[in-house]
This record gives C-alpha cells, structure tokens and sequence, in this order.
C-alpha cells in the first residue's frame, strides 16, 4: 500500500483534484475515488470541485491508519518481525513522558523484547489504557498490561 505525504498539502489552502493529483502523483480516477469514500468538497455546487488542504491532511492520515497493525492487548508491533508480537515476560518496561493529554492522562513509553526475535520493541500509549500495574521486585521493573 503507498504512503501518502499529507505534509505536502497546506492546511488553510484549498486545492483542485487536478492539483492534488500532480502532488500526489496520482491519477484522477484514484482522488474521485476517494471523495466517494469521504474526502470531503468544498462546495459540490460549484466547478471545479476545491476541497480543503485540512479535509486532505485529514483523509491521507486516516488511510495510513487503517494500513497500520491492530494490536491487542499486551502487543506491541515489531518492525524486524513486521507483526503483532508479544514481549518477552518481565522485558516490559513502562516510561512515563513529559507528555500529557486530556483529563490529566499521561503519555508513556512501553517497551519490551520481542518474544520472537528478541528485537527491541516500542509502543506508545497512555495512563489512560493501563488497567494493571505491579512491581517485580526482582529487576526493579514495573511490570504492565495495557489495553
Ligand atoms: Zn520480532
């Protein structure tokens, strides 16, 4: 599946499908496929169709996250393996960021071991989806499961 720059595009500019189509390099066909998918036109009554750099941005990086791995819980993706994977047990480790979101949730990094290729994993996440936490006292690591 192509990945698609939406940094290219302009949020407050509004662009022709021609344009899009030279900047994306894409033919026509693809971008009335994706208004019929969604991506929304400024105003269908007129001609030619202008559809917003911020409806683009929105449209590209809604595709590029239905390409992505869905992961359970406990998963992380490994991009050695290039799938869902476990870590290794008592690998995972929980990093809390500077980082903070609505309703006082936290950004953290979850790291693990790859249970399959001992690669290193990342997955990040928030307070928010911990739902178990705990402490093992034999390497000092905290030791989660999150959602
Ligand atoms: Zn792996």
């Amino acid at each position: 599946m192509k990945k698609y720059n939406c940094n290219k595009f302009k949020s407050c500019i509004v662009y022709t499908i021609a344009e899009i189509c030279k900047m994306l390099e894409l033919h026509k066909r693809t971008v009335q496929d994706w208004v019929k998918k969604g991506l929304i036109i400024k105003n269908p009554s007129k001609r030619p169709f202008l559809i917003e750099g911020e409806d683009i941005k929105n449209f590209l990086k809604n595709i590029a996250s239905k390409n992505k791995i869905t992961l359970k819980m406990g998963e992380f993706k490994c991009f050695r393996c290039n799938k869902a994977v476990k870590s290794k047990d008592g690998k995972v480790e929980i990093e809390f960021t500077n980082k903070f979101f609505g309703q006082g949730a936290q950004q953290i990094f979850i790291r693990g071991e790859c249970e399959v290729c001992s690669g290193k994993l990342l997955r990040l996440s928030s307070t928010n989806n911990i739902i178990e936490a705990g402490f093992n006292n034999n390497d000092n690591r905290y030791i989660i499961v999150i959602t």
